[in-house]
Parts: C-alpha cells; sequence; structure tokens
C-alpha cells in the first residue's frame, strides 16, 4: 500500500477570472484510487499535519484560516472531523456562521468574521463564512444587489488585509452533485441520528439550485486570488475530498516551512545552573 499517492494527485487554486463548470462531472475525479488507498493515504499526510501543525503554533509567526463552503450536505463537518483529529486542540479553533443576529445585522457583515480570524500562532476553521453574505443573501433574495454585489470587492480587501498581517487563507468549495445530495439528504430523513441536520430551508436552497450555482461561480471568478485562492473539491466521494482536503493543507503548510524558535540566550544561562 502505498504511503503517499503521486504528488500529481491534488487540486489546483481556481485562477483569477476563471469560470468554473460546477456540472455533475466536477464532484466526481475519473479513475480515483480506491477508497482503501486513499484513506491510508489521508491517514499518512494527517500524521504529516500533526508535526507541521506542532511547528507551525510554536514558530508563530502566521496564522492559518481554511474557509469550507458548499451546499447542504456536502460534507463540511466531514471535513472538520477529519482534520481536527490530526490538530493539537489547543492550536485550532472553529467556527460555525449561521443566520445572523439582529445585532450581527446591525454591524457591517464582517464584524461577526474579524472576530473570529485565528490568531497567530493558530489554525482556524469556518463552517460556512462571510461568503454567504454573496450567496445566501443574493440567491435567497435577503438584500438588493446594490447591497450584495459591491461585497465582492470588499472581501478581497477584507482578507488582503488579513493576508497582509499574517493570515495565511485558503478557501474550499466542497462541491457536490444534485444525486448526491438527494441521497444524503434521504439518509437525513431516515436516520434518527440524522435528523436533526435536516431543517426547511434546506429543500428551499436545494429548489434553487442552479441559483446557488451562479453564484458558487461568480464567488470563484471574483474572489480566487494569488494570496486567498478558492480550491474545488470533487466531494461526492468522501475519501476522495479528505484526501484533496489534507492534501492542500500539507502543500500549504510545507511552503510556511514553520521552525521551532531558539530558545533565548537569556533563558539559556539563566537555566544553566537551576536547582
Ligand atoms: P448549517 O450550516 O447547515 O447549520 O446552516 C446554517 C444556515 O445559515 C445555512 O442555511 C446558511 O445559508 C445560513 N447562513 C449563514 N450565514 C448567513 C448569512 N450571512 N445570511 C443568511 N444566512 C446565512
Ligand atoms: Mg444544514
Amino acid at each position: 500500500m502505498p504511503k503517499d499517492l503521486p504528488a500529481a494527485w491534488r487540486v489546483s487554486a481556481v485562477s483569477a477570472g476563471e469560470q468554473v463548470a460546477l456540472g455533475s462531472n466536477a464532484a466526481r475525479i475519473e479513475n480515483a484510487p480506491g477508497k482503501k488507498e486513499l484513506e491510508v493515504a489521508t491517514q499518512s499526510l494527517l500524521s504529516r499535519l500533526a508535526e507541521l501543525q506542532e511547528a507551525f503554533h510554536a514558530d508563530g509567526r502566521h496564522a492559518l484560516l481554511l474557509v469550507l463552503q458548499g451546499r447542504d450536505g456536502s460534507g463540511k463537518d466531514g471535513v472538520i472531523k477529519s482534520v481536527y483529529g490530526a490538530f493539537n486542540p489547543t492550536g485550532v479553533r472553529v467556527a460555525a456562521f449561521g443566520p445572523p443576529s439582529s445585532l450581527e445585522l446591525k454591524h457591517d457583515f464582517l464584524w461577526r468574521v474579524h472576530q473570529v480570524v485565528p490568531p497567530r500562532g493558530m489554525i482556524g476553521v469556518f463552517n460556512r463564512s462571510h461568503y454567504e453574505d454573496v450567496l445566501a443573501v443574493r440567491v435567497r433574495k435577503l438584500a438588493p444587489e446594490t447591497v450584495w454585489q459591491p461585497r465582492f470587492e470588499q472581501i478581497n480587501h477584507f482578507e488582503q488585509m488579513l493576508h497582509e498581517n499574517g493570515v495565511i487563507i485558503r478557501k474550499c468549495f466542497l462541491h457536490i452533485s444534485r444525486e448526491e445530495q438527494r441521497e444524503r439528504l434521504l439518509a437525513r430523513l431516515d436516520d434518527p441520528h440524522k435528523n436533526w441536520k435536516f431543517r426547511l430551508e434546506d429543500l428551499d436552497d436545494r429548489a434553487l439550485w442552479d441559483e446557488y450555482t451562479d453564484a458558487y461561480r461568480d464567488v470563484l471568478a471574483k474572489c480566487s486570488t494569488p494570496d486567498s485562492p478558492w480550491f474545488v473539491i470533487p466531494a461526492d466521494e468522501k475519501a476522495v475530498r479528505n484526501y484533496l482536503v489534507a492534501r492542500m493543507l500539507v502543500d500549504t503548510l510545507e511552503a510556511v516551512n514553520p521552525t521551532y524558535p531558539a530558545m533565548q540566550q537569556a533563558v539559556r544561562d539563566a537555566a544553566r545552573d537551576f536547582k
């Protein structure tokens, strides 16, 4: 069993302005390795991720923000469960974004988001994010176009500011097909342990499938930048999805090349003859 898969087996970032075809085909990878093989390879990536995170936390020069977006049932919770297991919980925080509260609605849309951006040394995972403000808000017509349209640029400025302040941002759109979502929602109906995840709004959103596709396509075209790129993760198969996200995170942290800070000379001197 290979410890890792060929290096080519990774997703590349969406290019600025790219119109990504988000059909059913893009939710799967043809000739993907088998599930078992992928799970073994993912485990070895997660071990590497654990080492990298320890060093990243100690290094403290950067923060890492992983943004997860996707339709209901696309596996945002599943990805979090998969990668979170690799991390030392001290260095990672998850934030989930539901409909804004009345207080949050009185502020600008980035207010609630900015508060939970991870500080340096930490990894933050967003389960949904400020992108809902150009997705759900647009598709469900919660605000007029004059409000949501300028947000693409506002988001780019916000993310660029974070980047310049040491926050490494990586964004994943977990892309499932309409057929796969149907299966997963049906499973939520049948499984008493999953009933709670199924909400009335999920059916409304499913009925707006094409509108969401257009909105996601705009997000990818307008808000994937070299410093804060988007990745489209084919997510119909959970093992493929988990592998590709882990692969991307390992690549990201290896590029940072985190190092353990050396002990300060004063501490070393003082510790020489401590009792
Ligand atoms: P879930 O992630 O399944 O628990 O659902 C959270 C719900 O909150 C989804 O239906 C999102 O579309 C919705 N949501 C998140 N952020 C916003 C927002 N800024 N405006 C409106 N709805 C939102
Ligand atoms: Mg949901």
